[in-house]
């Protein structure tokens, strides 16, 4: 791509994002991940992209040790603590290798030589934490979802009888891939509850006392790719296996601010914007009604139509990822294409799950929707 049509294109979509419904060629990125970032954050990260805190130079070409960016990652922990309700016993650290990283360093760190854990199957993400901590542990895994009559739905979250024989409980309360969530906390009775909340951290208001630890890549509902969250319960800390690496050791991290080695910096500072952002528009509760009202509008739809079908059970609707089918595979490449060219980008479903999947993540604006359901009104009139 020559640079003058990318610069273009960044500007279309840019503007547009900016702009808000009045522009007929508008474009809303339905991508499940890396995802939209909020154009307010892009638009303050662009302003100060040459000259950071009046140094001179951007963000990304100072030190993770200077006064500047200490200051940043402060007030990010400051920040992203007051979001999420985060209480004073749980240390949230930021580091590398994306969720799949921590599906290794988890049982690395919560599992002594000996011990083991249960997973909770609800989908591909829960499956593949799994089957990568069996590569450190002995793994109990149980399936807590049934298809009955075309739906999926999550039979099972109580697991006080059996789950305090287990080091901690491991599971996902968003399927990315499927669109399926779980809202409910599972009980664990006194043991240990880990979930991967890379798809759904901040949507909505959450316990974190119920959880040992929490965490997820940013890339769907936080910044940019190449940083991950960990929240973790102090008293889990310190806890690791001798052959853990540092960089995914709880407690090294923890000691050194996250930063046992240079951190991905640029990222951190993105993360550190949305938060900002997120404050400055009412928080979790504010965003949380949002995302209601954004999978309403889309459920509703769909559920008055029998020409598009959701399988999922209503309970286990997800509120960020929607996934939705015609049942007909060409039928669905036309739709993707069709909605492409319309200008709602990444509707193709995972191709695990096919079908269609649109990603409405904290960033995704409530008239992204709107288009949606009109471009699906107008498809459906001309191909039923
Ligand atoms: C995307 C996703 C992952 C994988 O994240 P990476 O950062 O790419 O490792 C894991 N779990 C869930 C629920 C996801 O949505």
């Amino acid at each position: 791509m020559r640079q003058g049509d990318k610069n273009k294109n960044y500007h279309f979509l840019f503007n547009n994002q900016l702009l808000g419904s009045q522009n007929m060629s508008q474009v809303f990125n339905f991508s499940a991940g890396p995802a939209m970032i909020p154009a307010a954050v892009l638009k303050k990260a662009q302003e100060e992209l040459l000259n950071w805190q009046g140094q001179g130079t951007s963000v990304m070409e100072v030190s993770h040790r200077g006064k500047y960016f200490m200051e940043l990652i402060t007030q990010a922990d400051k920040d992203f603590r007051e979001l999420y309700n985060i209480p004073d016993n749980y240390k949230v650290l930021f580091l590398q290798g994306g969720a799949r990283g921590q599906f290794a360093a988890i049982p690395m760190n919560l599992i002594a030589e000996k011990g083991k854990a249960l997973y909770l199957n609800s989908g591909h993400w829960s499956a593949t934490a799994a089957k990568e901590a069996r590569n450190f542990a002995e793994i109990d895994e149980i399936s807590i979802i049934e298809e009955k009559g075309g739906l999926t739905r999550v039979n099972r979250l109580d697991f006080s009888d059996i789950a305090e024989q287990y080091d901690y409980v491991h599971y996902c309360p968003n399927e990315t891939i499927t669109g399926v969530e779980i809202t409910e906390i599972p009980n664990v009775g006194n043991a240990v509850l880990v979930g991967d909340f890379s798809s759904n951290i901040l949507s909505r208001k959450l316990d974190i006392s119920k959880f040992g630890l929490i965490y997820a890549g940013a890339q769907k509902n936080l910044g940019p790719a190449g940083i991950v969250i960990v929240i973790v319960r102090e008293d889990l800390i310190g806890k690791a296996r001798k052959a853990t690496p540092s960089i995914w050791n709880y407690e090294i991290q923890a000691n050194a601010d996250s930063m046992i080695n240079t951190p991905p910096t640029f990222a951190w500072y993105l993360c550190s914007l949305v938060f900002k952002d997120l404050l400055a528009h009412g928080g979790v509760d504010a965003v949380a009604a949002r995302n209601l009202k954004k999978a309403e509008l889309l459920y509703s739809y769909l559920d008055q139509t029998t020409f598009y079908r959701n399988t999922i059970a209503k309970e286990n609707r997800s509120v960020m990822n929607v996934t939705f089918t015609t049942g007909d595979d060409e039928l669905n490449a036309k739709f993707v294409n069709e909605a492409t060219a319309a200008g709602l980008q990444a509707l193709k479903g995972h191709k695990v799950f096919g079908g269609m999947r649109a990603s409405i993540y904290n960033a995704m604006p409530i008239e992204g929707v709107e288009a949606l359901i009109a471009f699906m009104k107008k498809f459906e009139a001309e191909n039923a």
